[in-house]
């Protein structure tokens, strides 16, 4: 499957290139290939440009963001490389104990199904696409989906590197975005949702899936949890599609054994291994009813569509009230 979705990240007619924009000062680009740099004469990224990693373009303002342009040297390789395949070791003992994301597979089905409706072939722009998220495999099976991948390194799944606070896009290029376990990686969420509204078009449909009752991971960049609240204000001005639990108090209490290893000094291996025979904890998620899931949850996902107006705050107490 890699080999084709990495075809179809440089394959098409890329409407979107033509709607790229410079992240400091939104003026459009040049030179695209194979120099990238702003088309504003005053702009600093006119005469740094941007740098390349991998044959694509690191489209970020480096003065305002986390990342530096070191780490994007030739030689640097990429800094912030992960486990792109999911196929290492840990990372399946991790998908052992935890579960795979059925909910995101049926959501993303959903995501597909709505797209659909809007569009032929609809454009979705994926932040935090350097891997494909649990259950977002369909995404990249579908050929009526242009894909444009991003990430803050580049892999096979992305199509150019971006820090989301400032996304080089126009306004209104996207039919659809896809959020995955993101939102918690970055200083300022909120920014990073208003940056989201920005890029879709009016209607266009947001996926976010974001952590609540889980521990640090990602190290240095980790930054914020939500409660289903929480994450329902913070896309205030989508109008809401779905919204639920993705793992329950079950898949937290795995993370929270781990975590309680991790913290007695045993090390990230040694305490992923003592968890593992605990992976039958989470089956009892299936039992598990009514709010109190949503007080408890691992984390939570939204399925909302770009909204002219923002909610009524009046109206988070009820939506508490309403979470099941
Ligand atoms: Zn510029």
């Amino acid at each position: 499957m890699e080999s084709s979705v990495a075809d179809r990240l440089s394959a098409g007619p890329k409407s979107w290139k033509r709607r790229l924009r410079c992240p400091r000062c939104a003026s459009s680009l040049r030179d695209l290939d194979p120099h990238p740099s702003c088309s504003d004469t005053s702009c600093e990224y006119s005469e740094t440009g941007f740098p390349l990693v991998d044959a694509q373009p690191v489209l970020i303002d480096f003065a305002t963001s986390i990342f530096d342009r070191e780490m994007y040297r030739a030689d640097h390789g990429s800094a912030l490389q992960r486990d792109v395949t999911g196929r290492s070791l840990s990372s399946r003992l991790h998908q052992f104990t935890l579960g795979n994301n059925p909910i995101a597979a049926s959501n993303c089905a959903k995501f597909i199904d709505l797209l659909m409706e809007g569009s032929e072939r609809p454009i979705v722009l994926v932040i935090g696409g350097g891997t494909i998220g649990l259950g977002a495999n369909e995404l990249y099976r579908n050929s009526s989906i242009e894909l444009v991948g991003t990430d803050v390194y580049a892999s096979q799944y992305t199509t150019l590197v971006a820090d989301a606070h400032k996304l080089p896009f126009e306004d209104g290029v996207f039919d659809g975005v896809w959020v995955q376990a993101v939102l918690e990686h970055v200083l300022e969420p909120a920014t990073i949702v208003d940056e989201i509204h920005r890029v879709l078009r009016r209607g266009g449909l947001v996926y976010a899936e974001t952590p609540f009752m889980q521990q640090v991971h990602e190290r240095a960049y980790d930054f914020s949890r939500f409660t289903q609240s929480g994450h329902r204000w913070l896309f205030k001005r989508f109008s809401e599609v779905s919204a639920g639990p993705i793992g329950g108090a079950g898949v937290a209490l795995v993370w929270s054994i781990r975590y309680f290893c991790r913290a007695l000094g045993a090390g990230n291996k040694l305490s992923l291994l003592i968890s593992l025979p605990f992976f039958w904890i989470r089956f009892f998620d299936a039992f598990s009813r009514g709010r109190a899931v949503a007080d408890a949850a691992s984390g939570f996902f939204f399925l909302g569509r770009r909204a002219d107006q923002m909610i009524n705050p009046h109206s988070m107490t009820e939506y508490y009230d309403r979470q099941k």
